[in-house]
C-alpha cells in the first residue's frame, strides 16, 4: 500500500476539540500508512514571534508574559485532551518549554544577539512545531492508534538561508526514502501505521535548527510526498477546498473542482493563502496529486490539483493582501531609471529578502508593492535613500484578479484610492489605498 502524507495546519489543530477531530480523520483512514505533518496550533508562530520580539529587545518582562501566554495555551489543550493530569504529554512540554528557557537566558547573559535576527528567529519559533507535533503525537499514542513520532530536522536538510532556507534535495530524499518506511511502524491488524512530524522546520549542514518561510508547512509536506514517491498527498483546511475567494472575505465564494498545477502555483504566487507557493513544484515534478480537503467535512470532494491541459478555470479568482507597503523610487535629478538602476534595486531587495509582489516603472520612477516587515523596512529605506527619493505607503491591500472580468473594477475599488493598477490578458492587479 502506497503511503499518503496528510497535512493538518494550524487552524485545525487549535484547541483540543481540533485535536481530537485529526484524530477522528485518521480513524476514516485506517488500514494506511499515513505521515502526519503538523504545523504550530492556532496562532502560536506568531505567539512565539512576539517572544523572540521581546528577547531582541532584551525584554524580561515581556519575554516571561510571551512564554506565560504560550505555555498556558498547551496547557489548556493538553487539559482537554488527556484525562489523567499525570500524563508524560506534560513533563515533555516543559521540557521544551524548559528547554527554550535555557536558549533565551544564555543568549542574555552571554552573547546577546548570536548571529542576528533570521537566525534568532529560527532557532525560537520553530518550537511551536516541537510543541504541536508531540502533543498531537501522545494523543493518538493514548487513543490507541499504531503511530510513531520523528523529529523532522534529522530528514529535511536545509542550507542556512535562515527563515527561508533552501532544501539540499539529494540529501533529504535520501533521509526520507531511507528512514521513513522503516518509522511507519508499529502496524495493526488492518496494516495501519502513523508518524507525526513536524512542518515548517528543518536544519543545516551544523546541525542549527532553519525554517522555510511562513505558512511553510504545506510544503514540508509535499517534500515527503516528493521523496517517498507517491502518488496523492492531503492538506486538512478549514475551508471547502481551493475556493476562488477568501470567504470570509467574499461570502459569495465557490470551491474550485479541479485546478491545473500552473493555476495553483499562479494563485499561490499572488498571495492565495491556501497553498504554501513552493509547495506545487516537487509536487508537478513528480506528478502528485494535490488534495485540499475540509477538515470538518473529511467526506466532501474538496478540490483535486493535478495535471490538466488547459487553465481549466472558468470563474474569476479573488485573492487580496493585506498590509502591504507601496514604495516608489524616483530618481534625484530627473535621470531615467534604466536597466543599471534597476538591477540594483533588485540586488538590494534580494539581499534584504524582500519579495516583490506586483512593480511598475515610469522614465523617472520605480513603485513596488511587498509585504509589511517591521524588521526589514528601515533597512531598506536607508539603503534606498542614498540614491533615491522615496515615497511610500504603508497599510495598503494588493487585490489580484486572474482571470478577470472587466465589469468587475467597480465593485471591487469601491470608494478607495487605486495607487496602482496593472492588466495583462489573465490577471489584473490593483493597489488599493
Ligand atoms: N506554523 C508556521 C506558520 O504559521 C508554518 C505553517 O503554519 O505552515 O507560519
Ligand atoms: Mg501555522
Amino acid at each position: 500500500m502506497d503511503i499518503q502524507v496528510f497535512k493538518f495546519g494550524g487552524a485545525s489543530i487549535r484547541d483540543a476539540a481540533g485535536v481530537r477531530n485529526l484524530a477522528h480523520i485518521l480513524k476514516k483512514f485506517s488500514g494506511n500508512r499515513i505521515v502526519v505533518v503538523v504545523s504550530a496550533m492556532g496562532k502560536t508562530t506568531n505567539a512565539m514571534e512576539e517572544l523572540l520580539k521581546a528577547y531582541m529587545a532584551k525584554d524580561p518582562l515581556q519575554v516571561l508574559a510571551a512564554f506565560e501566554k504560550a505555555e498556558q495555551y498547551h496547557r489548556e489543550i493538553i487539559s482537554g485532551l488527556f484525562e489523567d493530569p499525570g500524563h508524560p504529554v506534560g513533563e515533555v512540554i516543559r521540557g521544551l518549554f524548559d528547554q527554550l528557557r535555557g536558549y533565551i537566558r544564555k543568549g542574555h547573559l552571554y552573547t546577546g544577539i548570536r548571529k542576528g535576527y533570521d537566525f534568532e528567529y529560527d532557532q525560537i519559533v520553530s518550537y511551536g512545531e516541537l510543541f504541536s507535533s508531540a502533543i498531537v503525537y501522545h494523543y493518538l499514542a493514548d487513543q490507541k492508534f499504531p503511530v510513531n513520532h520523528t523529529d523532522v530536522r534529522n530528514l529535511v536538510r536545509t542550507d542556512a538561508t535562515y527563515r527561508d532556507a533552501r532544501i539540499d534535495w539529494k540529501a533529504t530524499k535520501q533521509k526520507i526514502s531511507d528512514q521513513v518506511p522503516a518509522l511507519l511502524t508499529p502496524t495493526d491488524e488492518q496494516g495501519s501505521a502513523l508518524l507525526v512530524t513536524q512542518g515548517f522546520i528543518g536544519s543545516d549542514p551544523l546541525g542549527n535548527t532553519t525554517t522555510l518561510g511562513r505558512e511553510g508547512s504545506d510544503f514540508t509536506a509535499a517534500i515527503f510526498a516528493y521523496s517517498l514517491n507517491i502518488h496523492e498527498m492531503t492538506i486538512w483546511k478549514d475551508v471547502p477546498g481551493v475556493m476562488n475567494a477568501d470567504p470570509k472575505w467574499r461570502p459569495d465564494a465557490i470551491r474550485l473542482k479541479t485546478l491545473s498545477y500552473r493555476e495553483a502555483i499562479e494563485l499561490a504566487y499572488y498571495g492565495a493563502s491556501v497553498i504554501h507557493p513552493k509547495t506545487i513544484k516537487p509536487l508537478e515534478n513528480s506528478n502528485i496529486i494535490l488534495k485540499v480537503k475540509s477538515f470538518f467535512d473529511p467526506d466532501g470532494e474538496g478540490t483535486t490539483i493535478q495535471q490538466l491541459g488547459s487553465w481549466s478555470l472558468d470563474v474569476p479568482v479573488y485573492i487580496r493582501k493585506q498590509n502591504q507597503v507601496l514604495l516608489s523610487l524616483s530618481s534625484r535629478d530627473f535621470s531615467f531609471i534604466m536597466e543599471e538602476n534597476l538591477s540594483r534595486i533588485f540586488s538590494i531587495l534580494a539581499s534584504n529578502g524582500v519579495k516583490v509582489n506586483v512593480m511598475q516603472n515610469s522614465a523617472i520612477s520605480f513603485s513596488f508593492c511587498f509585504d509589511y516587515d517591521p524588521h526589514k523596512i528601515p533597512l531598506l529605506l536607508d539603503q534606498f535613500r542614498e540614491e533615491y527619493q522615496i515615497r511610500y505607503n504603508d497599510n495598503v491591500e494588493l487585490i489580484t484578479v486572474r482571470h478577470y472580468d472587466p465589469r468587475c473594477l467597480d465593485d471591487l475599488i469601491g470608494s478607495r484610492k487605486v495607487l496602482l493598477e496593472q492588466k495583462s490578458r489573465s490577471t489584473l492587479q490593483l493597489v488599493l489605498g
